[in-house]
């Protein structure tokens, strides 16, 4: 769209073009990979090229990667499969959450990392089967200490499920130096198709589906696997790894928003600034102007941010994980969330600022300036 600004990329990414050529070959092609006819054959090799691309993208071996319709299915296949008590971080998204109701939640540090003495006391009192922790906060983009929670976990016999939806095609990950037994990723986040994920699986582990059905996806995911989306989400992946300086310019972009707002209002707040980011986000606070009253101003202006909870949820609620980390609610309520990406310019980083400035200054104004219309 002329003159708008795309900038809630935790959201959902725009697809890339390549995406976009690559799935529509793949419609314009009947084929079921399961077919034995060579229609079907052509399907097949399709989809395993997907797969070589989606393990090569976190260090494993294809037969790894098990598809699925997203993190959400993801996660919750990940962590139904536990057949024990479950600990997870208390920043975890909503599917982790839902998926494991009873499960015991760490709370965070100040900066948005988990509380690695909590995990260990709390996995001496539980002994749980499985640990759950994000690789990268949704909100925050605050990167998550995984090897040491691994390296905790398995000190007392738990596997780990490591939800790295948002640090998909954003950070280098090795999946077998990360030593964690079951990843999620999503293809909508980095570039790829919306409804389509996999759940990476250590090798060695036997399936424990949820789903009942045909042989596909070694039994894992039963269906007919979502070709379309599963070819879309390897392209993503291969143009994420072609795409080496991706992190460099969108951190110079972030770095560059911040430090402007720093500039027009130095007790604006960014919430986990002193630990490792994701280079694309930003969880930011307009003193004394609530969420709310930034989204509709941003939105009149042509540009799309969005507060943490309504990423996931749809709705504007108070952040879970703002509130874990110890956040006032009066401030957490005044944060948004801008998160950049592959098309991202600085265009968009100056028009964010200036509506942000323009707002801020607005809000400003002692109530005696105000003229009669
Ligand atoms: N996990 C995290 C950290 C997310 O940010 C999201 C999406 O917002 C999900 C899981 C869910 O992924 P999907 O939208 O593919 O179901």
């Amino acid at each position: 769209m002329p003159n708008s600004s795309y900038l809630d990329y935790n959201a959902t990414a725009p697809v890339r073009p390549a995406v976009v050529e690559a799935m529509r070959a793949v419609l314009e092609q009947a084929g079921n990979p399961s077919s034995v006819h060579r229609f079907g054959r052509e399907a097949r090799r399709a989809l395993e090229s997907a797969r070589a691309a989606v393990a090569m993208l976190v260090g494993v071996a294809p037969d790894q990667v098990v598809f699925m319709s997203g993190g959400t299915e993801a996660n919750n296949q990940a962590l139904r499969s536990a057949r024990g008590p479950v600990v997870v971080s208390a920043i975890e998204h909503v599917s982790v959450l839902a998926a494991a109701p009873d499960a015991v939640a760490i709370p965070a540090d100040a900066e948005g990392r988990i509380e690695l003495p909590a995990l260990e006391r709390e996995l001496a009192r539980v002994a749980p089967e499985m640990v759950s922790v994000m690789l990268a906060n949704n909100e925050t983009g605050v990167i998550q200490p995984v090897r040491d929670v691994v390296e905790v976990a398995q000190r007392h016999g738990a596997r780990v499920h490591c939800d790295a939806v948002q640090a998909g095609g954003k950070l280098a990950i090795d999946m077998t130096a990360l030593g964690v037994d079951f990843l999620t990723l999503s293809a909508h986040k980095f570039g790829g198709p919306q409804g389509v994920g996999a759940l990476v699986v250590r090798d060695g582990l036997e399936p424990d589906a949820f789903l009942r059905g045909g042989t596909q996806e070694r039994r894992w995911r039963p269906g007919t696997e979502n070709l379309p989306g599963i070819v879309g989400f390897g392209r993503a992946c291969e143009l994420a790894l072609a795409d080496s300086d991706w992190r460099e310019r969108t951190g110079g972009l972030r770095d560059r928003l911040e430090a402007q707002i720093a500039a027009l209002a130095p007790a604006a707040r960014v919430f986990g600034r002193g630990a490792a980011r994701l280079a694309n986000t930003s969880c930011l606070t307009m003193p004394g102007v609530s969420n709310q009253t930034q989204l509709i101003a941003f939105d009149l202006a042509g540009i799309a941010v969005s507060t943490g909870s309504a990423c996931s949820s749809g709705k504007v609620g108070p952040s879970h994980v703002l509130a874990a980390m110890g956040v006032d609610p009066r401030e957490a309520a005044s944060a948004v969330r801008v998160s950049l990406g592959w098309a991202s310019t600085a265009e968009d980083v100056d028009r964010f600022v200036d509506a942000w400035g323009r707002l801020y200054a607005r809000t400003r104004r002692p109530a005696t300036d105000a003229r009669p219309a």
